[in-house]
C-alpha cells in the first residue's frame, strides 16, 4: 500500500542552487536541508506516494523513514495512508499577482519628517560620514523649521483616504512644541488612523504630556543616544513614568559603546516589557565598517507568516509603506531621501503602480546573488543600507553568507 509524507500547512519548503530550506511560518524557526531531502519534500507536497518521492530525489528509503521520523516529532509534517489535499498559510495568495484589475495602493504605514526644533546635539546630526540602519526609526534631521501645519493636514487626509491605519511622526524634538504636536496627532486620529507614533529625543519631564499620551493612547519611540555609562541610570529612572504605554526604545550608539548599549538593554527588558532596537552609527563606505558589526548584524531572525507571505513578491520596507517629507515629497522610507516617488501635489502619478513597483516590489528575489538562494524569505536586509554603502541596490550587505 502506498504511503504520503506532507508537510503541515504552516510549513513551507523553498528551493536555493543546492540546498533547500523549511520555513515554519508559525514556530518562525527555519531549517536548512540537503538537496536530496529538499528535493524529497518539493515531490511529496504534489502528492508523490513516498517510494516514487525517493526514487526520483535519490532519497534512499532508509534515509527517508528516518527523516520523516524527524519532521513528524519536529511537527513539521505527518505521513498518511492517502494523498492528502492542503492549502498553505499565506496573506497574499498567489493569485492576487496574476489579478489584471489590480487592487488599489492602500498605505499600511506612514511616517512623516517633521523636521522640528531641536537642542540635543548628537554626534552624527547632519553628518554625512556617518550612518545607520534603522533610518526608518531614527531621527536623522538637519533641518530645523517644522513642517507647516496645513501641509501635515494634507498628507493626513491623503494617507487615511488610502486606509492608512498607522502614522510615525519624527525629526526632531516633538516636545519642543507640543501644542502643534497634539493638533497633528488629534487631527489624524479623527481621520481615522488608529495608531500614532511619535519618537522623542528626550526624557518627558511634565507629566501633563504623558497624561496627554494616555489619553490618545500614543506609541512612544524613545530614542536614546548613548554615548556615556552614566546615561544607564538616567535612562533606568525616566523609564518607570511610561509604564503602562506602549513604549519602543531605540538606542544609538557607536560600536565602541557596545558594551554599554548592552548593559542598558538589559537593564531595561529586566525591568519593563518595552520592545527595544539597537542600531549602531557607522561609516558611510563599506570598506570603512569594521567586521565587528557585521558579526553583530549579520543574522537571520525568525520569519512569521506576514513577514513570508509579504516576501515572496515584495519588499517588506517598503510594501505599502512610505515616508513624507515636511515639504510633502514622498519617498520609500526616511533611509532613502534620494529616490523620490513624486509629491502630495502629483497623488496620482505618484501611486501609480509603474512609479511605486520598483520598490515595492524589490525583494531578494531579484537579486543576483539571493535569486538561487533558499534563505532568500528569511534574511534581514536594509536598501537603505545597501544603497548608502555600496552605491546600488545590487547586493545585501547583510548577507549571512558573507564572509569577509
Ligand atoms: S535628535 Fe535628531 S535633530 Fe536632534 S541632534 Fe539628534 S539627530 Fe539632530
Ligand atoms: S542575502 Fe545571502 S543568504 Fe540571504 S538570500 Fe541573499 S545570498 Fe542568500
Ligand atoms: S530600508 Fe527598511 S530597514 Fe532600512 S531604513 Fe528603510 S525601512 Fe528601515
Amino acid at each position: 500500500m502506498k504511503k504520503y509524507f506532507k508537510l503541515f500547512e504552516e510549513c513551507y519548503i523553498v528551493s536555493g542552487k543546492d540546498k533547500y530550506t523549511l520555513y515554519n511560518v508559525l514556530t518562525g524557526n527555519i531549517y536548512e536541508i540537503d538537496e536530496k531531502r529538499g528535493k524529497f519534500c518539493l515531490l511529496s507536497e504534489n502528492n508523490m506516494d513516498i517510494e516514487n518521492a525517493c526514487n526520483n530525489s535519490g532519497l534512499l528509503l532508509s534515509e527517508a523513514k528516518i527523516f520523516i521520523k524527524e519532521m513528524e516529532s519536529a511537527t513539521l509534517g505527518m505521513m498518511s495512508d492517502f494523498p492528502i489535499a492542503m492549502d498553505k498559510l499565506n496573506i497574499l495568495p498567489k493569485w492576487t499577482e496574476k489579478m489584471f484589475f489590480k487592487q488599489s495602493h492602500g498605505i499600511n504605514k506612514a511616517t512623516i519628517g517633521m523636521d522640528y526644533d531641536c537642542s540635543n546635539s548628537c554626534n552624527f546630526c547632519g553628518n554625512d560620514a556617518v550612518t545607520n540602519r534603522y533610518k526608518c526609526w531614527s531621527c536623522n534631521s538637519t533641518s530645523r523649521s517644522p513642517i507647516a501645519d496645513d501641509v501635515a493636514f494634507r498628507i493626513i487626509d491623503i494617507i487615511s483616504e488610502r486606509d492608512c491605519k498607522e502614522l510615525y511622526l519624527k525629526e526632531g524634538d516633538l516636545l519642543s512644541d507640543w501644542g502643534k504636536t497634539l493638533r497633528i496627532v488629534d487631527y489624524a486620529l479623527n481621520r481615522g488612523i488608529e495608531k500614532v507614533l511619535l519618537n522623542i529625543i528626550h526624557p518627558i519631564d511634565d507629566m501633563t504630556i504623558i497624561n496627554d499620551m494616555r489619553v490618545r493612547n500614543i506609541s512612544l519611540v524613545l530614542q536614546r543616544y548613548i554615548e556615556k555609562k552614566k546615561q544607564i541610570e538616567l535612562i533606568m529612572s525616566e523609564s518607570r513614568k511610561y509604564e503602562g504605554l506602549d513604549v519602543t526604545y531605540i538606542l544609538l550608539t557607536e560600536l565602541d559603546n557596545k558594551e554599554t548599549i548592552m548593559q542598558v538593554a538589559q537593564n531595561i527588558s529586566q525591568m519593563y516589557s518595552y520592545k527595544l532596537l539597537i542600531d549602531f552609527m557607522i561609516p558611510n563606505k563599506l570598506e570603512n565598517v569594521s567586521k565587528e558589526y557585521f558579526d553583530i548584524e549579520r543574522t537571520i531572525g525568525k520569519i512569521d507568516l506576514v513577514s513570508y507571505s509579504i516576501r515572496q513578491f515584495h519588499n517588506e520596507c517598503f510594501y505599502k509603506n512610505c515616508y513624507f517629507d515636511k515639504e510633502g515629497n514622498v519617498y520609500p522610507c526616511a533611509g532613502l531621501k534620494n529616490r523620490k516617488y513624486g509629491d502630495i501635489d502629483s497623488m496620482p502619478e505618484t501611486f501609480r503602480s509603474e512609479n511605486l513597483g520598483n520598490y515595492w516590489n524589490m525583494s531578494l528575489s531579484k537579486k543576483q546573488e539571493c535569486k538561487e538562494c533558499s534563505m532568500r524569505f528569511a534574511c534581514n536586509n536594509c536598501e537603505s543600507l545597501n544603497y548608502t554603502l555600496t552605491g546600488s541596490h545590487d547586493r545585501n550587505v547583510l548577507c549571512v553568507k558573507t564572509i569577509i
